[in-house]
């Protein structure tokens, strides 16, 4: 293992369970930003983000509702392709 680690060039790979470590929202463009209103709580965001940032931020007494960790959305946006009420907009990120 020891051998492999020094092997590892930073930047382009990372070990199993370090991602918390790597902040990936300074990469973006575009951000997610989820409606509130249309999410059904599926969760299918949140199985399907890269980076983990989809998370469970309030429940509305019948339904979840999610919500972005912006130190993880990289805007990639599997998220607003996988939901399916399109309940997430790609925005253009705003520095
Ligand atoms: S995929 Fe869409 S509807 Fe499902 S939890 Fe995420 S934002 Fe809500
Ligand atoms: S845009 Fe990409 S990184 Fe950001 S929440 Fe959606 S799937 Fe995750």
């Amino acid at each position: 293992m020891a051998e492999f680690k020094q092997r590892l060039t930073t930047g382009l790979v990372a070990m199993p369970g370090t991602s918390m470590q790597y902040h990936t929202g300074g990469w973006r463009t575009y951000k997610a930003v989820i409606s509130q209103e249309k999410c059904i709580g599926c969760k299918r965001c949140a199985d399907s983000c890269p980076d983990g940032a989809p998370f469970e931020c309030a429940h509305d007494g019948k339904k979840k509702k999610f919500c972005i960790n912006y130190d993880y959305c990289k805007g990639c946006g599997v998220c607003a392709y996988e939901c399916p009420v399109d309940a997430i907009e790609m925005v253009v990120e705003e520095k």
